[in-house]
């Protein structure tokens, strides 16, 4: 069965969220790891984690994705807001070791003017600083749009960072349909050929989730404005290909629409209803 969910608020913690998730027809689900705009995390309470773990075998459930606040930037010019996001880099993945069966999203930067090769440099020194070999967690770069100087919207970009690091066994790619797209690769004309060129660069053993997202712009705009499914430039018909993808359907995707949760009950029940 197709896995899929949304994003959905962490703020009443795991075994609320798995519930919420459950009630929408959900099997997967993405929260913040903090405040997304990078504020003090709770603590991991271990009863809510137990009580979460138990509801999760039950169900026919897959990975959870935990998403590191967006503001944060490991390649800034800045050594206070790189050194901000290797703290809290470090502790959300200390804090995910604890909750089993998870992922950690993140964006990997804005090289904000010193050039691409100092921003995968410094990018791949702050991973290289916090993994550590007992982390259970993959680290997931999630594809960017392009938008100013963001690090990341091209696979051979991403291939440099995974090249860079050392314990790269622990690190994945979280592809974003909406991102993608903006950043110029034709996942409505050419999604095989797409998947080629992912698979020669980096390799599809890396993929490890989608961020399914209809968007608001043009082919190639390096925006990042999200759409609802089946309202953007992707369409129905494209998001239904992917998937659909004899490549794809076997990975998890997480919705980050723009919904409430009543919206994303809905678009869950559209994208099982295209699956095959
Ligand atoms: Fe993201
Ligand atoms: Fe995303
Ligand atoms: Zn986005």
């Amino acid at each position: 069965m197709l896995k899929i969910g949304c994003h959905l608020s962490a703020s009443k913690g795991f075994t609320h969220m798995i519930e919420e998730a459950i009630s929408i027809d959900a099997n997967v689900f993405q929260f913040f790891t903090r405040n997304p705009r990078g504020g003090k995390a709770k603590e991991i309470n271990k009863v809510d984690v137990e009580k979460f773990l138990e509801i999760k075998k039950n169900v026919n459930f897959g990975p959870i994705l935990a998403h590191a606040p967006y503001t944060l930037n490991a390649c800034s010019a800045d050594e206070r807001t790189r050194n901000f996001a290797h703290e809290v880099m470090a502790d959300d993945l200390r804090r995910m070791n604890l909750v089993p069966g998870n992922m950690y999203n993140f964006h990997p930067g804005s090289h904000v003017g010193q050039g691409i090769d100092k921003g995968i440099e410094l990018i791949c020194q702050t991973l290289n600083d916090i993994l550590k070999p007992e982390h259970q967690t993959k680290v997931l770069l999630e594809t960017m749009a392009g938008k100013g100087s963001e690090v990341g919207s091209t696979f051979e970009e991403l291939k440099r960072i995974i090249d860079g690091v050392q314990l790269n066994e622990k690190i994945g790619v979280c592809l974003d349909t909406c991102h993608v797209f903006d950043a110029g690769y034709d996942i409505v004309n050419n999604l095989d050929e797409v998947l080629d060129e992912f698979d020669k660069v980096i390799g599809l053993d890396r993929l490890c989730a989608i961020h399914l997202n209809d968007t608001k712009n043009p082919f190639e705009s390096h925006k990042d404005r999200h759409e609802k499914i089946g309202e953007g430039s992707l369409g129905l018909d494209a998001i239904s290909k992917i998937i659909n993808n004899e490549r794809l359907k076997h990975l998890p995707y997480y919705l980050e629409t723009p919904n409430e949760i009543s919206g994303y009950r809905d678009e869950i029940a559209l994208i099982r209803s295209v699956a095959n």
